[in-house]
């Protein structure tokens, strides 16, 4: 008998995990049902391309054509409201019940709210989904100038397209730097120098105390200083979705506890992407919900494969600054750091331990960022090379030798 395999929610884990079910089960009926209104889109443009037409079709993950000819049937706008797992059952918010033999939930996060008094005015935004973008942008539209709470690539890419409509924009951080998961000190300190040529004011270490205003935002109290302002965004970090499975059998802890092969403690009930915990993190990265997807659809396909953590990649291009992060960059729990440097426009730094590159930032542009990725990646090891005299440039040379190399 032809298996229905069904996915709640229709971010990037779902999609990819639809797409590697099709690619074992040619027969099967494959059902995405997602709370929003949209087919599946790119989540990160709501940032990166805040002001561009979100509804366009450049946005969405898939066409609608690609559905049809892979033959997997989409439900936007279909929030399901309880899974029972004992009968293998899902109930749609309008009362529909959806019989299942595999299950994925693929749930996402919610943003964190800002414990903060007055967080609820008017005024004050935060953004994971489209109608929210979309809300943000129509309040802002005659508004002059906008407070955006988070140093965080997704809260400082929001800021630069702020500041590209034409508005003021000034970012508070609780954090002593910027970025400071991606970045090392003096690639913060450079990112803030930049920020500040755009003319944005930063604000570092700061203590929020309340949002003021009457029936909308006038402004935010930050250490005994008010920063009038017409709007307030903020991200500070997500949590992962776990509405739908309280009170169900399905083993949580921060997340939905999974292992490598995506699968929960119920049997045919797996989960994928940033609402999952794996080994006891919680991540909330786009590539790792990617290919959490893809290894979940190929389980659940009956096609054993184990879901490896991918290496953490961030290109950020804004406030005329391009640079990369990637991997594990920081320094008090590596070996040693290579660093090649001139004045504010070249940097690239490589972090290193136990004799291989783990993590590596760089000013260079993203086109030179692969042989790094590689090295990473591929573990290639140091051993050898004097890790104290040689240059960035010459170890790069010597680690593409090794790659070429037969494994
Ligand atoms: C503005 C922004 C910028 C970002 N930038 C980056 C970046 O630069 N780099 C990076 O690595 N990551 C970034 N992220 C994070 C990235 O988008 C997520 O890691 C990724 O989208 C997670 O994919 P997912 O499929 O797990 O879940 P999501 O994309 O969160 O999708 C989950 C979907 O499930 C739906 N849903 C929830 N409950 C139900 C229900 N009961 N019934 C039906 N549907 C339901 C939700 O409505 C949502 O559509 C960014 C996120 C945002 C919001």
């Amino acid at each position: 008998m032809m298996k229905h395999y069904c996915m709640i929610g229709t971010g990037v884990a779902a999609v990819n995990a639809a797409k590697a079910i099709r690619d074992v089960d040619k027969e099967a009926h494959i059902s995405l049902f997602g709370a929003e209104k949209s087919l599946p889109y790119n989540r990160i443009k709501l940032s990166k391309e805040l002001f561009s037409d979100l509804r366009s079709e450049k946005v969405l993950l898939k066409k609608e054509k690609w559905y049809e000819m892979q033959n997997i049937r989409t439900y936007p706008n279909t929030k399901i409201v309880r899974i029972n797992t004992g009968d293998h059952l899902l109930l749609t918010k309008t009362g529909d019940t959806i019989p299942y033999d595999k299950l994925l939930i693929c749930t996402g996060a919610k943003n964190r709210r800002l414990p903060v008094n007055g967080v609820d005015r008017r005024g004050v935004f935060t953004i994971r989904e489209m109608h929210e973008a979309e809300d943000f942008k129509a309040f802002i539209e005659d508004k002059a100038s906008i407070v955006n709470i988070g140093g965080g690539i997704q809260g400082l890419e929001t800021a630069w397209s702020i500041l590209q409509a034409g508005k003021k924009v000034s970012i508070v951080e609780v954090a002593p730097r910027l970025m400071a998961r991606q970045l090392d000190e003096k690639t913060s300190t450079l990112l803030k120098r930049k920020i500040e040529e755009a003319g944005v004011d930063i604000y570092l270490n700061a203590s929020i105390k309340e949002i003021v205003g009457d029936d909308q935002v006038k402004g935010i109290v930050l250490n005994d200083q008010l920063i009038s302002c017409d709007s307030v965004i903020y991200s500070i970090g997500v949590v992962p979705n776990l509405d739908l499975v309280e009170n169900t059998t399905i083993q949580t802890n921060r997340g939905i506890i999974v292992n490598e092969k995506m699968e929960t403690n119920i049997q045919d009930v797996y989960a994928a992407g940033d609402v999952t915990e794996l080994h006891g993190e919680v991540e909330g990265l786009w590539g790792r919900a990617m290919d959490q997807g893809k290894v979940a659809g190929k389980n659940m396909a009956s096609a054993t494969e184990l879901y490896e953590k991918t290496t953490p990649f961030t290109v950020f291009n804004a406030f005329n600054m391009s640079l990369f992060s990637i991997g594990m960059v920081d320094e008090g729990l590596c070996d040693t750091t290579i660093i090649d440097e001139d004045g504010d426009e070249k940097y690239t730094r490589i972090f290193i331990k136990d004799e291989k590159i783990v993590g590596v930032i760089s000013l260079e542009g993203i086109v030179a960022s692969a042989p790094y990725k590689m090295a990473i990646e591929n573990k290639i090891s140091l051993n050898g090379i004097s890790l104290d005299t040689v240059s960035v440039k010459e170890l790069m040379s010597l680690v593409k030798e090794r790659l070429s190399q037969p494994a």
